[in-house]
């Protein structure tokens, strides 16, 4: 289903707010919203929201803590177990003492999810009427489908379909401006590296200026028209952030980078 890099499956701004705006036109908007809050204002990969619960919750503190183990034996869960441990045969229990589990051990972390107005009214909303996340994996992926279509068709700055880890790249973006250092976004997106940041952020940036140049006319639609954010790097991470750059990237990223 999903075809080259999830930063190529990212809406832009106006589109992300196209899906909200469709989300509130269903039956079930707060459930939608939890789903497109969850994935591109919070980056969560499509196996977090799936097994996201109230326990993960810290209120007062406005986090989502998510863990290294979550006992499950779901569908998927016992796929990925399977897969992983190359044995067909493992018995649920078997695959509880292993899945669920992020993807990487970076998956682990805290997420701070009071960054914007409506997102922690939507997410205590949900996670307390339910416990957790009220739909599996598989109609997460057909839900952003459904709100993509809802949303008039909405296409990515590079003219590609909108998937759910497109949504995850998105959140990328939201950080930046939400002035993030590339450190803390590795921290919140479970990256074990700042490379995987950098590279989320100057192809997001360096392919949209590209595009701007050709499609004139309708500049609005790309996700950075005019940087609007810097970083507040020192001098050791900020040639930590450049070095695997090409040399137009760099000069993209420069731009936001703060001395
Ligand atoms: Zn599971």
């Amino acid at each position: 289903m999903k075809q080259g890099e999830s930063w190529e499956h990212a809406p832009t701004i106006k589109g992300f707010n196209k899906l909200v705006e469709a989300a509130e036109r269903t039956d079930k908007v707060y459930e939608n919203k939890f789903l497109l809050y969850l994935a591109g204002e919070l980056g969560f990969r499509s196996g977090e929201i799936a097994h996201i619960k109230l326990s993960w919750f810290n209120f007062d503190e406005g986090v989502i803590y998510i863990p290294p183990h979550e006992p499950c034996n779901c569908a998927y869960c016992s796929y990925c177990a399977k897969k992983r441990t190359k044995n067909p045969n493992l018995t649920p229990q078997e695959v509880r003492n292993i899945y669920w589990q992020p993807k990487t051990d970076a998956g682990r972390r805290v997420v701070p999810y009071k960054l914007k107005d409506d997102v922690p009214e939507v997410l205590e909303r949900v996670i307390k009427k339910y416990g957790r996340y009220p739909r599996v994996v598989k109609t997460s992926e057909y839900n952003i489908h459904r709100l993509v279509k809802l949303a008039g068709g909405i296409q990515s700055a590079f003219g590609k379909n909108i998937y759910l880890h497109g949504l995850r790249a998105y959140a990328v973006t939201q950080y930046a401006y939400a002035d993030f250092s590339l450190w803390d976004i590795c921290n919140v997106m479970g990256w074990k590296d700042i490379k995987t940041a950098s590279k989320y952020l100057a192809r997001l940036g360096v392919n949209a200026k590209k595009m701007n140049k050709k499609k004139d006319d309708n500049k609005t639609d790309f996700l950075f028209n005019e940087p609007s954010r810097l970083l507040t790097l020192n001098k050791t991470q900020k040639q930590e952030t450049c070095k695997e750059l090409s040399f137009e990237e760099n000069v993209w990223l420069n731009r936001f980078i703060k001395d």
